[in-house]
């Protein structure tokens, strides 16, 4: 695809975006959200899908599907779209396996891709049968440690405390029935959002939230990516990159004012949860150990 063509998508995208008023997003995941629409359908990314649950999101991507130029498969439908990458650790096989079942869900998205194995796969409904590389141009260091942190170890918090506050294992499981998996499940969001943020400062031109190893090296998987699409975005749109960087440098002071507050967080989410003195002592662990796996300690 020519720079002309591309640019013409591009504008396309930010027409739609504004046509759809009832989308709320933030700066940093708006401007991506176009850049990697016009970047998967010049066959520079290897697909772009983006989640229509929210309010406002059909809508935008009816108006999206217009946009997609001839030869570019596209399509939308309630698909597997996240892979598991690792199995739970709860201390139980049962309660391990119950959760995995449980996780795999179908999600409502608008997806785009030039590739023929990776269209046909969301057109049976599952490329979770690639992984967030192939699938996404991801580093999969990212891939692996986001599912972990923002997933896995949630839920797997979450039946500490129920265990450490005496749930038998029918009870447990009893409590898990229906569950569906979030991110920042059960542990305090605002350390959640911190990382995110970290992430979105230093690598503004990517969606995905790059691990600890990615964001303190300089030559990471997340950077690369990172300069490419800054380069694209810069051709394509100078003021709308002069704005996100803008947007980045408010950001430093919302990562501060939580990493600053740290210990006030974790007690205010304590006493939300209410929890017993073991149960409560079992949430400061797993709290503890998700900060060094977020590296925000
Ligand atoms: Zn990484």
């Amino acid at each position: 695809m020519n720079d002309e063509r591309m640019k013409v998508l591009y504008d396309g995208f930010r027409d739609a975006q504004r046509r759809s008023p009832r989308v709320t997003q933030d700066a940093q995941t708006s401007f991506v959200e176009g850049l990697e629409f016009v970047l998967a359908a010049s066959g520079s990314k290897p697909s772009f899908f983006a989640l229509t649950t929210e309010t406002g999101r059909a809508e935008q991507a009816e108006l999206l599907s217009t946009l997609v130029p001839q030869g570019v498969h596209s399509g939308k439908g309630e698909l597997h779209v996240h892979r598991l990458y690792r199995a739970y650790r709860t201390g139980d096989v049962e309660v391990d396996e119950s959760l995995h079942r449980q996780s795999r869900i179908r999600l409502p998205v608008f997806w785009i891709s030039t590739d023929d194995r990776l269209a046909a796969a969301y057109e049976e409904g599952e490329p979770d049968r690639f992984d967030d590389t192939e699938l996404l141009g991801y580093p999969l260091c990212c891939a692996e440690w986001h599912y972990d942190a923002f997933f896995a170890r949630g839920i797997e918090a979450f039946c500490a405390v129920a265990k450490a506050e005496g749930a038998s294992r029918e009870g447990l499981l009893r409590l898990l029935d229906g569950f569906v998996p979030s991110s920042g499940y059960f542990l305090p969001d605002e350390i959640f959002l911190a990382a995110i943020l970290r992430s979105n400062v230093i690598y503004p031109f990517v969606s995905h939230v790059a691990c600890p190893a990615c964001c303190s090296g300089t030559t990471t998987a997340s950077r690369v990516l990172n300069d490419r699409a800054a380069a694209v975005a810069i051709s394509l749109d100078p003021e709308g990159v002069e704005r996100l960087r803008g947007w980045c440098r408010t950001q430093e002071r919302v990562i501060a004012s939580v990493t600053g507050s740290m210990a006030r967080i974790v007690d205010d989410a304590a006493e939300v949860h209410a929890m017993g003195v073991r149960g409560e002592d079992v949430y400061r662990k797993h709290v503890r150990h998700l900060l060094k796996a977020l590296a925000l300690r």
